[in-house]
Order: C-alpha cells, then structure tokens, then sequence
C-alpha cells in the first residue's frame, strides 16, 4: 500500500482518497461507513429531466399545515447538546460531542490517519480563528456567548451577531437618522444583492417576512467575558424572539463550502471548510445588516438563530428541500451554509423555483444508504405512511421526508469528530470554477 502523505492539506484531491485502501485507515476510528462512501456523480441528478419550475409562494410548492406550530429553537439538536454542556439538558454521554481530545498532540499524526493529522486540525482552527474571536459562540445561538457587564448592568454582547449596543458607542448597531429612498423596490433590491455579494455571498434572494418561520423561543445563554460564570437564569435559558421591528423583507445569504475540501469527509478538512461557511455566516450578514442600518433600515442579521433558515431559502428561490432535509442548490448542491437578514426595507420578492429535486429524491436515496447513523429517512415518497416525525427535533407541518437529528449528532459523539457522509454523497454536488463564481457573482438577480 502507498505510504500515506501527511499534510494532505496541500494537495487534498480525489485521487488522494479514490484509493480505498487509504480510506480504510480511518477504520481505525471506527467509521466503516467510509467503505460505503458515494462519490459525485452529478451525471445523476441531470438525468432527472426536471426543468425549471417557478412558484409564486411556497405554499403553491410544497404542502405546509396552516396550523403549523413554530418552532422552538431548543428543539434543535445542536441546541440541546449546547445545553447539555452548561448542564441544563441531561444527554447520555454517548451525544457529548468533545473534539478537544482530537486536537493537538493526541491527532493521529502516528496512525498516518489522512486528513486529520495536527496539520489538518490547525487548518480547521485557522478557519475557526475569526468567528471563534469575534462570535464567542457558534451561529446557533445568535447574540448568546461572551457579553461584558456595563456600568449601567446591561450586557454587551462581544458576538458579531449582536443586534444593538446598550453603551450607544457602536457605529454599526446605529440605524441611521437619515433614509436613503430607493425609485423601487426593484432598485432597492438589486442594490441590496449587489452589497451582499461584494461582501462576500455566493447567492443572494428576498423572501417576505412571515412570522411562521420566526423559532417560537430562541435559546439564550451570555456567559461573563472575563470569568465564564453565566449571566442567565439556569431554569429557564430562553426567551421570546424580539426582532424590535416589524420586518418586511429578509435577505438570505448562502455561501458555498469547498469542494475539494468536503471530498475528503470525514476530516478536519471538511470541517475547516464548514467553518469557513460560518465565518461567512457571521462576517457576511454583519455586513449586510449594517449597509441596511447604514441606510436607515433596521436589520436583524442572524445566522442559524431567531428562524429557520431553509423555508427561507427555499421563498427566496435559492433552491429546494431535499430527502436529506438540506436545502438543494442548483448552483452548489447541499454544499451552503445559510444566513438570513430580516428588515423593514421594502424589497422585491424572488419566487420559488423547483428544479426536480424531490422528485429526484424519491428515487435516489443515497445520502440514506451512506448515512452511518441511519439518521436518514430512507421512505420513497414524503407522503408514504412510515415517514413520520422521529423526536421533538423535527419541525413538523411541512411536507417533507424526517430525519433524525439526534441520531445523527449521537453518531458524531461516536465518532469523536463531526460527519458529511450525507453531503458528499449527494448527486447535485458539482465543482464551480472560481471563475463561473465570479460571473454568477456579477449576477444580481440571485
Ligand atoms: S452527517 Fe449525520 S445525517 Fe449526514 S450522513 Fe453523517 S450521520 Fe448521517
Ligand atoms: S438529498 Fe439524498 S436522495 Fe436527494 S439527491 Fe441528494 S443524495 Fe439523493
């Protein structure tokens, strides 16, 4: 067998990891799955035959309960296993998912495991590095995080998703006195979209507000910047969403995460390259936000917190939902992160556009043939009688296929480091030249 390079990071391709061989190695972990990795095959999802379909509303699109509940943002898995860490949700140890022990001298560099040698992990932190100094906690709990008691006992969040500054020092919390008018809303928004992406988005659309996709209680932690001790009553973590405006438009932002680097899952790669799409996340919307508030709008910018993001996306015509519960792009696949901007400036809406992705989905299957944790719903169609919710972390109402959540972070926990197995897999994948991104960031229309 060929002896395996350390610091694939500098040459992390296809070829590296076609070898099966090679991938076995990482049996050594325990994830077998590997052996039963699917690899890109967009030849597939072409082959649907689906054109372009475009919808007025997301109701005309897909079937949504009109006594939908909102969600409650505690429900997601994410969030209870952030819970579980400050001790107000008990989990089996089994869902604590602590990646430290990977880090640093005890990674593989020994096992010659590839891609999560000390050279991929410091790859990961690099890519952490911004959002980690700036956000003090990850996008799922919005301005939660590190805050700084001022004088007058209001707190300070130190996240870059914080929405106001208490100490009124802040230029970028301050909406404007002054409002700039736009001739239309058409102008307004191809204005906002042409800020979005010189900041940075890879795609851009508008969707109306609608309260029904706001998460009924948002999770809300602040922990004290220079002790850690916590600034919120212990019993009850959560508190009613407050945007503080009435918004009319939100502005959803996805931001591609790197091809070449999700080939090589599961790795500190992959995970270097999703925490480059939080880092957009936070650096993205910040901006947006502030333009908006520049302007003399109010903006909310969020990134996983205060909504769902995927009913968003999928009004703003960014893509649709998938077997797998990831929004599909045309433009990347599932390979985006999302974030969104909620404000008061009247903008012009995008449609939904279905492009063949459930029906695709039906047949397809792979991401639940792949999924190491059976988290996937491997039912053929949304409507079938066996597809029904698994745990209080599945939003229910909307037609879609449910998947497990917990199952899947469980195996996380397992596994000792984060999966991708679902996405990699995924037919709709397909490598964008940075070219062709550049000619789809010149194009405003979304
Ligand atoms: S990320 Fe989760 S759902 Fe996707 S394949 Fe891995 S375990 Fe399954
Ligand atoms: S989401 Fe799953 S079922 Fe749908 S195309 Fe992707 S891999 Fe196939």
């Amino acid at each position: 067998m060929q002896k395996i390079d350390h610091g694939l990071i500098f040459s992390y391709t296809l070829e590296k990891y076609e070898n099966y061989d090679q991938m076995k190695i990482l049996k050594k972990r325990g994830r077998e799955f590997m052996d039963n990795r699917g690899f890109w095959e967009t030849e597939d999802a072409k082959a649907t035959g689906a054109g372009l379909k475009e919808y007025d509303t997301i109701d005309c699109m897909m079937k949504i309960d009109s006594h939908m509940k909102k969600f409650d943002m505690v429900d997601t898995a994410f969030n209870k296993r952030i819970l579980n860490s400050v001790g107000i949700i008990p989990l089996p140890p089994e869902h604590i998912f602590n990646r430290n022990e990977l880090e640093d001298s005890k990674c593989d560099v020994e096992n010659e495991s590839p891609a999560i040698t000390q050279l991929d992990y410091a790859l990961e932190e690099g890519a952490g590095a911004v959002e980690g100094a700036t956000t003090s906690s990850r996008s799922t709990s919005g301005d939660s995080g590190l805050v700084i008691q001022l004088e007058n006992g209001e707190l300070f969040s130190m996240s870059l998703y914080r929405q106001n500054d208490p100490s009124g020092n802040e230029l970028t919390s301050k909406v404007s006195e002054r409002k700039y008018e736009f001739d239309s809303k058409k102008t307004a928004s191809y204005a906002v979209k042409k800020a979005a992406k010189l900041y940075g988005a890879d795609l851009v659309g508008i969707a109306p507000f609608e309260e029904r996709w706001l998460y009924n209680t948002e999770v809300y932690f602040p922990r004290d910047f220079y002790t850690g001790k916590p600034f919120f009553d212990l019993a009850n973590p959560f508190r009613p969403v407050d945007l503080g405006f009435q918004p009319k438009s939100v502005i959803v932002l996805a931001y591609e995460m790197d091809y070449e680097a999700y080939k090589t899952q599961s790795s500190a790669i992959v995970a270097a390259a999703t925490t480059m799409g939080y880092t957009s996340m936070v650096e993205n919307s910040f901006r947006v936000g502030t333009f908006l508030r520049k302007l003399g709008y109010h903006a909310h910018h969020a990134g996983n917190d205060t909504g769902l993001s995927v009913p968003l996306a999928i009004q703003a015509g960014l893509g649709e939902s998938s077997r797998m519960g990831l929004l599909i792009t045309e433009e990347f696949g599932p390979r985006v992160r999302l974030a969104k901007v909620y404000t008061d400036l009247e903008l012009e809406f995008d449609k939904p556009k279905s492009f063949g992705v459930k029906e695709f989905c039906q047949a397809c299957k792979k991401c639940a043939r792949v999924c190491p944790a059976g988290a996937i719903s491997k039912v053929t169609k949304t409507t079938d009688e066996e597809n029904k919710p698994c745990n209080s972390s599945n939003a229910i109402g909307v037609d879609k296929w449910y998947n497990d959540g917990v199952k899947c972070l469980h195996f996380w926990g397992e596994n000792g480091m984060e999966c991708a197995a679902c996405i990699v897999a995924c037919s709709y994948n397909k490598a964008v030249s940075k070219v062709e991104k550049q000619t789809k960031s010149s194009n405003v229309s979304g």
